[in-house]
């Protein structure tokens, strides 16, 4: 069976909920204690989609400004970034506009670029609109998907979508 590596940063402010994307798609479970990334974090899974084995290279980067040096090399070779807002917070919907430029003059060329608007359990503090979020995704045309680590929605979706998006055999 045809085995492919993908390399996948995410991408984000602090607290948006990265690690626990990480955590929900590589454990399946939820933390609500998770520890905050210091630095990088590095994790694998390995998902048979038909005929495929894809395997996904995962970095959880640190948001916080003096990590903020360091991305470079996480996004370096990386087939896709997850790029990540909390949609109950604008401002973290900002800073998602900042990594989305930065990828666009430093990163590779072809990266697959997937925003990721979590914790949409949360709708009732909600600050970023859905649609204002879909627009701003096309217009740079990549992909979007609101997610929820806690609920386990649309997390497996978002790896299935970024890996279809990269059709070439490891
Ligand atoms: P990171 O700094 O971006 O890696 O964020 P974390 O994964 O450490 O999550 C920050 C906080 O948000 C933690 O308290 C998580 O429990 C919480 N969190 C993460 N994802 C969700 C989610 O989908 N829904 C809710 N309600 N909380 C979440």
């Amino acid at each position: 069976m045809a085995l492919r590596e993908l390399k996948v940063c995410l991408l984000g402010d602090t607290g948006v909920g990265k690690s626990s994307i990480v955590w929900r798609f590589v454990e399946d479970s939820f933390d609500p204690n998770i520890n905050p990334t210091i630095g990088a974090s590095f994790m694998t899974k390995t998902v048979q989609y038909q005929n495929e084995l894809h395997k996904f290279l995962i970095w959880d980067t640190a948001g916080q400004e003096r990590f903020r040096a360091l991305a470079p090399m996480y996004y370096r070779g990386s087939a896709a970034a997850i790029i990540v807002y909390d949609i109950t917070k604008e401002e973290t919907f900002s800073t998602l506009k900042n990594w989305v430029r930065e990828l666009r003059q430093h990163g590779p060329p072809n990266i697959v670029v997937a925003i990721a608007g979590n914790k949409c359990d949360l709708i009732d503090v909600r600050e970023v609109m859905e649609r204002d979020a879909k627009d701003y995704a096309d217009s740079i045309h990549a992909i979007f998907v609101e997610t929820s680590a806690k609920n386990a929605i649309n997390i497996n979706e978002l790896f299935i979508e970024i890996s279809h998006l990269h059709p070439q055999r490891g």
